[in-house]
Order: structure tokens, then sequence, then C-alpha cells
């Protein structure tokens, strides 16, 4: 498979100004923030009446769903369990992380737009950032941001401190039936969810244990259900949902599955996305 000997070529510090032109603002901020919207992305969108001809979007809802290291090879070599998420999304980026891929440097760039060099989070530790990142941004133009993570996680972390609302909870179930809620609010225009049981699987059982292969399921399914709720609860907006990993992961001896490694296993992702 040639796919495991390459890397991905479009970056993960894209997803910032994509969401923030979907969302109507300027994704432009200095000159260490990544301004560049995804370009297929943004094609589909256009195609599919969401962004106007002029270049404007009509979107007015992002969600956020980030399960936790689902590497492009699990895709590639697991396609019947991705069926369901290929079904019902429009558009798949094949994602480049960053480097080291771990998780708290990967969402810094995510949310940041930024390399992790600018950020400031080089390896696996999870600081409070003190820079400028997605959360900062939209609430100073008046956007409401709501996060939800299990306590302890990188996204519950190193975001801390925003004007945004954080529903931070022990366990993911509690964090799924959180997002339904916020979903059936409909208070927020951007909600991000971030779920980590499959990388909590892969370390323990390899990343195709049955236990793990078990758990991406789970994610997808989750993901599923997410964009039915959407679509039935949203019918007055316009929305980009996105499922959205940090990185991917290698079989390793021990522990039995691992990622932070520069190569491609661990540094290609894949994210699929829906216009609702
Ligand atoms: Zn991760």
């Amino acid at each position: 498979m040639t796919d495991n000997k390459e890397f991905n070529i479009t970056e993960i510090t894209r997803i910032r100004p994509t969401i923030e032109f979907f969302l109507g603002c300027n994704p432009v901020h200095n000159n260490v923030t990544e301004s560049n919207v995804l370009e297929n992305t943004l094609k589909t969108a256009v195609n599919m009446g969401f962004v106007d001809e002029n270049g404007k979007s009509k979107i007015d809802r992002v969600f956020m769903y980030n399960p936790d290291a689902i590497g492009m090879w699990i895709y590639k070599k697991h396609r019947e369990i991705f069926k369901p998420l290929e079904v019902i999304t429009q558009v798949r980026e094949d994602i480049l992380t960053v480097f080291p891929p771990v998780t708290p440097v990967c969402f810094g760039s995510m949310y940041t737009g930024m390399k992790p060099e600018n950020h400031g989070i080089l390896k696996y530790e999870k600081p409070v950032l003190k820079i400028d990142t997605i959360f900062d941004f939209l609430p100073s133009t008046g956007k409401k941001a709501a996060i939800v993570c299990t306590q302890g996680d990188s996204i519950a972390e190193i975001f801390k401190g925003r004007n945004i609302d954080y529903f931070i909870y022990p366990t993911i179930d509690e964090c799924n039936k959180q997002a339904e809620e916020l979903i059936n609010s409909d208070n927020h225009d951007l909600i991000v969810l971030y779920n980590g049981n499959y990388d909590y699987y892969m370390h323990r059982f390899t990343p195709e244990g049955k236990k793990s292969l078990q758990e991406l399921r789970k994610n997808i399914d989750t993901y599923c259900k997410l964009q039915k709720l959407i679509s039935e609860k949203w019918k007055e907006h316009k929305t980009f949902l996105a499922f959205a990993p940090d990185h991917g992961c290698h079989r390793s001896i021990f522990p039995p599955g691992n990622h932070g490694k520069y190569i491609p296993k661990d540094m290609n992702t894949v994210h699929f996305y829906s216009f609702v």
C-alpha cells in the first residue's frame, strides 16, 4: 500500500480559518495564523448553495466532532467501518497533522491555526494557551461557542478561561448527551465535542484490536446520530458538521498502540464533512 509511505499535504491548521469563514468572519489575523480555507470543502459548499456565488457564506452553525487518534491508514484498511460516514458526508479531506502528533499539540494547531512553534505546545503537556485561539476570536465578534469534553483531556485544559461555555464531564456518555442537549437548545454558533474512546482502547489493545475497532464504530455511529439530530432540530440553520480527528496511530510493542512519531501512520488523519 503506497498510502502508508506518503504524507498528506493538507495541513490541520486550515481548520480554524475554514470554520471562521463559514461563520461569516474574516479569517485573516496575523502572519503566524493560517488564513487559507480548505479549497475542496469550499468548492463543495459553493456547489451545494451553502456559500453564494459572491463567496459569502450562508452557514450559521458549526459542529466539530473530534474523535481521538483515527489515522488515514485505518480508514483505507477498514473502509467498511466508515461506510455509514461516507454515505452521509459530502467531503473527505486527507489531513496532515503537526509534529509531534500528540493530542494537545494537534488540537492546539486545529483551533489556533498555528504551527506548534507558534502556539507553544511542543510536546505532550496541557498548559492553558495564552495566545489568540478561535475561542477568543469568535466571542469577540459576538459569536457563542461551547466546548464539550471529558475532564482533564486536552481540549478541556488548553482552551480554558475563554468567554465561552464549558461542559466538562467524567464520562464520554455524559458529554455526548450534553451535546445532544446543546443541539436541542440551539444556542451556540460553534460546538466542539471531544471523544477519546478509540485512543484509549488503541493504546491498550492495538489500533486494529477488536475492542479498538468497536470504539471506532461507536465514534462513527455518534457522528451519524448527531447529524440526524441536527438535520431535525436545526432546520432554520445552515450547518457545517465535521468528523475531525487530531492525528493517527501505529501498532507498537509497548504500549500495543501508540502515536507521536514522524511517520505517515501517525501524521496522516482523515476528516469527513457534512453540509446540513
Ligand atoms: Zn489524540
